[in-house]
């Protein structure tokens, strides 16, 4: 199995990382044909105007919409959630636009750059989830056939649309491998 990580701006070498401790190659995805081949695509944090730009420079929103829509598993934290969401409070930035859900940027505050908490994740277990928020948002909706999978201060933080994943935090920043494993039983 391989999984592309887009590799334009952001947290991308933690996320291949984390593949390698399950055993698991991570491909760097910056050009077009860097998606051949792939089984799943994560798109990590960082900042999602700079990564939303770069994805339409380099022409890549239309391929990955294209193998998102043939049924392979994207898995967007945070400014990857961002790019998934089709719709984004207070802005007209580039986007995949793949998932039934409104999403907020930099939602919990500028006085709470970042934050973790210990976040009830159903879909995991009963052992709550280290979370790390850095400058993150949340979901304000989500409609189906999305579905939320993890609240935080009333706000959804994590939701699933089928094959599409998307988290508010960073699970690439703890040793809980516990997401990346669920999204690639996605895959399987
Ligand atoms: N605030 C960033 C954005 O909206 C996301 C921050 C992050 O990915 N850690 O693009």
């Amino acid at each position: 199995m391989k999984i592309g990580v887009l590799a334009m701006q952001g947290a991308f070498r933690e996320h291949i990382t984390s593949l390698a401790s399950l055993g698991v190659e991570g491909i760097e995805v910056r050009r077009e044909r860097h998606l051949e081949g792939i089984d799943g695509l994560i798109i990590p944090g960082g900042e999602s105007t700079t990564i939303g730009k770069l994805l339409v420079e380099f022409n890549l929103l239309e391929p990955i919409r294209e193998l998102a829509a043939g049924g392979m598993p994207v898995f967007g934290t945070c400014a990857g959630m961002v790019l998934l969401a089709r719709d984004i409070i207070g802005s007209d930035q580039p986007r995949l636009g793949l998932m039934n859900v409104k999403v907020k940027r930099n939602a919990f505050g500028r006085q709470v750059d970042s934050f973790e908490v210990d976040l009830d994740i159903p879909v995991l277990g009963e052992k709550p989830f280290r979370a790390v928020f850095i400058r993150a948002p949340y979901l304000e909706e989500v409609e189906p056939p999305a579905e939320s999978l993890a609240t935080f201060m009333g706000k959804s933080v994590m939701a699933r649309q089928g094959n599409l994943l998307a988290t508010a935090f960073h699970p690439e920043l703890t040793n809980d491998l516990r997401i990346h494993r669920y999204f690639l039983e996605m895959i399987k």
